[in-house]
């Protein structure tokens, strides 16, 4: 992502009512499903990647990993070789943004992954400045 595009967001992001912190809470976009023969289709994987400002490969590595299923990447979509719930898909996604997303310090989302070398990712926040180590 571009910072030219993050700048664009930041600016977008200023120009909104300051609302109560506390009233302000983040939701996290949920996943659609549907299983087709033995595979399951996430229909707006690339659309909730998007919202999350995460890349879809990485979400994707996460979805392999932790569901240890093949996966691949379709255009919008992304095609999980097994027969998925919605539930078990979108569980896996809250951990994905608990980990890689919401700051550890002041819970909100705005924050990007940095790569911090040996294969060590941190996740930053842009709020409030924290950073912490991304557990995989
Ligand atoms: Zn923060």
């Amino acid at each position: 992502m571009s910072s030219e595009y993050e700048q664009l967001l930041d600016n977008l992001y200023e120009k909104l009512p300051k609302k109560q912190t506390h009233s302000e809470r983040f939701e996290i976009p949920r996943l659609e499903s549907f299983v087709e023969g033995n595979r399951t289709i996430v229909k707006n994987f690339k659309a909730v990647c998007d919202k999350l400002r995460r890349d879809p490969v990485l979400v994707m590595k996460y979805f392999v990993k932790k569901l240890a299923v093949p996966s691949e990447i379709q255009g919008e979509r992304l095609v999980l070789q097994r027969k998925l719930t919605e539930d078990v898909i979108n569980k896996r996604l809250d951990e994905f943004v608990n980990n890689y997303v919401i700051c550890k310090e002041c819970k909100r989302p705005d924050t990007h992954i940095e790569d911090a070398g040996r294969g060590t990712k941190m996740l930053v926040c842009e709020s409030c400045g924290a950073k912490s180590t991304v557990k995989e």
